[in-house]
């Protein structure tokens, strides 16, 4: 990778202004993902002087700035209060410390990373990315996206809400990029289920989602039938890491165990 200018922004308008002056400018993150890119680029817009490496614990919110970095995600009291810790698990279990002390969450979310551990467990959360210069989407609508974004994603506005959830890596070893994730919540407004690294990005099972959130009580039959709803509505496939069947076994034993799980 080649980059022709380095610009370190003073404010987000000029840090817009420098990103759209040319269509290979772009903005860094951690760097983490980028450095591996073999493509050219014009200039590379620095963020790291405009204070999105904040988060900040609101009434009803916890709000994380695009430049916090894993680690610091990780390790944030805030965040391992979510969901009794399944999201900050999730994020100690990407590569080692080194790395999420330089990988940030903006651009991990930004960069829809099929692989992606730190997607899969957020999609179970209530979770709205906030764009300068204007705009905010939910982290499932932004997925569903395609394309290079042209905006700056500034902060994460993470929902605070009392529940229980379940992260689950499966890898062949522990610096290997998962062959499946499970994430699973359970909340005040019910039950949710996402998978990732199907190998496609997290997704939500809405069908299974909807099944049990439907019921008075859950009994194994409930769950085994939630199973059978994310078999059959969630697209599972095949790459070098594992086959299609392995992955819908995979998530056979975990989506249940998952559940099981969260009710305890
Ligand atoms: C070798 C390696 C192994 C990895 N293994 C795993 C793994 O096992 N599990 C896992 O979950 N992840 C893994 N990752 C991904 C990693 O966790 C990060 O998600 C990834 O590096 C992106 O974060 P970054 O800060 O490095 O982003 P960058 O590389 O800086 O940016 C990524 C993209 O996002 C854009 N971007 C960044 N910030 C913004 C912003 N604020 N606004 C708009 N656009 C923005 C950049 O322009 C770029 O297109 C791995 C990455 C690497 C390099």
């Amino acid at each position: 990778m080649e980059i022709k200018n380095y610009y370190k922004a003073a404010t987000l308008q000029d840090a817009y202004q420098k990103l759209n002056e040319h269509s290979s400018n772009f903005i860094a993150g951690g760097g983490a993902w980028l450095k591996m890119s073999t493509s050219d680029h014009e200039t590379m817009v620095d963020l790291s002087g405009l204070s999105l490496n904040l988060i900040e614990e609101k009434e009803q919110t916890i709000e994380v700035g695009a430049l916090v970095t894993l680690r610091d995600f990780e390790t944030n009291s805030s965040i391992q209060s979510l969901g009794k810790g399944y999201i900050s698990t999730a994020a100690g279990q990407i590569m080692g410390v080194g790395f999420r002390n330089l990988a940030s969450i903006g651009g991990s979310i930004i960069g829809r990373f099929p692989f992606s551990d730190i997607i899969t467990p957020l999609l179970t959360l209530s979770i709205r990315l906030i764009f300068y210069p204007e705009g905010e989407m939910a982290l499932e609508e932004y997925l569903k996206s395609k394309g290079k974004l042209t905006k700056i994603l500034t902060k994460i506005v993470i929902e605070k809400e009392n529940g229980k959830g379940y992260f689950k890596k499966v890898g062949n070893t522990v610096l290997d990029f998962s062959i499946l994730n499970i994430a699973i919540y359970k909340g005040i407004h019910g039950f949710r289920i996402s998978l990732g690294s199907r190998p496609g990005v997290g997704v939500l099972a809405h069908e299974a989602m909807d099944y049990l959130n439907h019921l008075n009580k859950i009994e194994d039959s409930n769950m085994d039938q939630a199973v059978e709803l994310v078999l059959k509505h969630v697209r599972f496939g095949s790459n070098e890491a594992a086959d299609e069947s392995y992955r819908r076994e995979l998530a056979k034993v975990y989506v249940k165990r998952g559940l099981k799980e969260v009710l305890s």
